[in-house]
């Protein structure tokens, strides 16, 4: 547990070596920044890309690191001036909130591209040396620290920490796809690629507009049965189609469905034309 004074993280002293467990000390929040003592930590795949070294000499890192940037926690201190979240709401010491990374808001890719993950003066907090203060760079900790330019929201008391946590980057990835995807209604057939978080993520919010069918592409059967769960209507799993091209002929073969509600039961595995012979 952290105290009045400090609080514990999981410090990347090494690429690929389980991490260190330090002691830093509690934050007094600057200006405009919050203080947080962290309720859930998920795990995005970049994590695990710094953890490999895949990411130095390609991004600035500095380490020792404090890996993780998708977090829900709830504030312990208000800097002055962040008494609001990024949408005029007001924040209070024990509301929770998620917070994200933070784009510069000014550059050509911030405000005509709109793409603020191109922007080149991004500050990524788990990327920084957290040897200096404010220490709590990154989410794998008993303490958040949201800088001051940092965009962060209130969580809805009915959203567990859990699931808020990866709306800090899998599901607002998702939103954002969703978004230059276009509309998509009951009349269009969606075939997800991949079963990762994102991947399922994409179907949960798909089949939120009750498309015709929603068909999604990977594994293990565990991540499919999660997808069915939340709104697939066929399933195929690249572990018994481990070519492409089967795949597509596989989807394409699939019967029209007709429209069904967003309540309707569990997609179903599909099988291979020529394995149904
Ligand atoms: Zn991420
Ligand atoms: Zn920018």
């Amino acid at each position: 547990m952290s105290t009045d004074t400090s609080g514990r993280a999981a410090v990347l002293a090494e690429y690929s070596a389980p991490f260190v467990v330090e002691d830093f000390p509690r934050p007094v929040p600057e200006p405009g920044a919050l203080v947080v003592d962290i309720e859930a930590a998920t795990v995005c795949g970049s994590d695990v890309h710094v953890w490999l070294g895949h990411l130095a000499g390609r991004l600035p890192i500095t380490p020792p690191l404090i890996l993780g940037h998708e977090m829900a926690g709830r504030v312990t201190a208000v800097g002055s001036g962040a008494d609001l979240d990024s949408l005029g709401r007001p924040v209070r010491i024990g509301d929770r909130v998620v917070w994200a990374h933070t784009p510069c808001g000014r550059c050509h890719q911030c405000t005509v591209e709109r793409e603020p993950t191109q922007c080149a003066a991004r500050y990524i907090g788990y990327l920084n040396d957290c040897s200096v203060p404010p220490h709590f760079t990154g989410s794998f900790a008993e303490i958040g620290y949201v800088i001051p330019r940092a965009g962060r929201l209130l969580v809805p008391d009915a959203v567990d920490s859990a699931w808020a946590s990866a709306g800090s980057c899998a599901l607002r990835t998702v939103v954002r796809a969703l978004e230059v995807a276009g509309p998509i209604d009951h009349t269009d057939t969606v075939v997800v690629q991949g079963a990762g978080p994102l991947g399922l993520f994409a179907t949960a919010l798909l089949s939120l507009h009750n498309p015709r069918k929603l068909i999604v592409v990977g594994g293990p059967a565990d991540r499919l049965a999660v997808a069915a769960g939340w709104g697939a209507t066929d399933t195929v799993p690249v572990e018994e189609h481990p070519d492409a091209a089967e795949r597509a002929e596989i989807i394409a073969q699939l019967p029209a469905a007709a429209r069904r509600s967003a309540s309707s039961s569990p997609g179903r595995p599909v099988r291979s034309p020529r394995a149904s012979t």
